[in-house]
């Protein structure tokens, strides 16, 4: 029976199907080899203070310059990464140059928060706290200026023991906070469990301000929530002045977006803090 349906897949097997599953397959194999390679490294985007416009903090992004495909984006080999076990190595390697990166700004003066993205499997898996701790004893970094930002979605499963690391992850001194906030699916009581410092208003809600009436109203509640449970905000895709302006008028703290910057590389960001500040 197995090679009844084996047969009849096969014969529903696309051109184009076909294609697919060996680009995949490529990817994945190139995958396995890129962090040897060095074919992994971090843009940054910088976060500034909506009032005074100062950079106070940068979101390191990780990139896949692939040797013939050109530059892979994260939302394509991040997942991928996640399904073939890759992601706790490839998690590690981000988390360490964005710690000695840092710590070199810092070296030179440039004091900055540090944001680095986890995966949800980092977080459930063990070994994310002594991890964190490593990089941060080996790169000299002081844990008050790395933030990790994890998902609403990251922490629908197993949620007690999430809970548990993320206060592990807090002892150490570093901050948390929730990205693409407004997107997931957590209710308030289950925030408030949550030992977080700050929210990322999803860029879809900024997208709208100020024209769309909804994406104005949900932005207010989430500021206005945010004051009450004492956390800090930032909104993430801030492309225009009118956004801003907004932005600022709604007494946001911080925003991040093309309106400010791509993400850059090291050099570049440098080049945009001197000719800021
Ligand atoms: P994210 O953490 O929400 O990062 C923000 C994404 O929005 C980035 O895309 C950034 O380039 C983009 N962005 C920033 N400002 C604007 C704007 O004004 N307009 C628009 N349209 N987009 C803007 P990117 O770098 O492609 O990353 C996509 C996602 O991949 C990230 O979303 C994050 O979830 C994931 N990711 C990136 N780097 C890492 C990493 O090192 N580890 C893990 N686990 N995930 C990562
Ligand atoms: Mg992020
Ligand atoms: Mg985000
Ligand atoms: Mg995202």
């Amino acid at each position: 029976r197995a090679k009844e349906v084996g047969r009849n897949t096969f014969q529903f097997f696309t051109p184009e199907q076909a294609s697919q599953s060996r680009e995949r397959f490529e990817l994945e194999r190139d995958l396995r080899q890129a962090v040897e390679r060095g074919e992994l490294r971090l843009v940054y985007q910088p976060q500034a203070d909506c009032a005074t416009g100062r950079i106070v903090g940068v979101e390191a992004l990780v990139r896949w310059q692939h040797p013939t495909r050109g530059l892979v984006p994260p939302d394509r080999f991040i997942p991928l990464a996640e399904e073939i076990g890759l992601i706790s190595k490839i998690g590690a390697w981000v988390l360490n140059a964005a710690c000695a990166q840092a710590y070199q700004w810092e070296k030179q003066g440039r004091s900055l928060r540090i944001a680095v993205n986890l995966s949800g499997q980092q977080i459930s898996r063990d070994g994310l706290v002594e991890l964190v701790r490593e990089v941060l004893g080996t790169t000299g970094l002081s844990p008050t200026q790395l933030e990790l930002e994890i998902t609403e979605g990251h922490l629908l499963q197993r949620v007690e023991q999430c809970i548990a690391t993320l206060r592990d992850l807090k002892s150490l001194g570093v901050t948390l906070a929730i990205d693409d906030f407004g997107t997931g699916y957590s209710s308030l009581s289950y925030l408030k469990k949550l030992p977080v410092d700050r929210l990322k208003i999803d860029r879809s809600f900024v997208e709208g301000i100020p024209d769309d009436r909804d994406d104005v109203a949900i932005v207010a509640t989430i500021l206005s929530m945010a004051r009450n449970l004492g956390l800090d905000v930032i909104a993430e895709g801030v492309e225009n002045e009118t956004q801003l302006t907004h932005l600022r008028g709604a007494r946001c703290a911080e925003y991040q977006g093309y309106l400010l910057s791509r993400p850059v590389s090291p050099a570049e960001l440098e080049a945009l803090l001197d000719a800021t500040t």
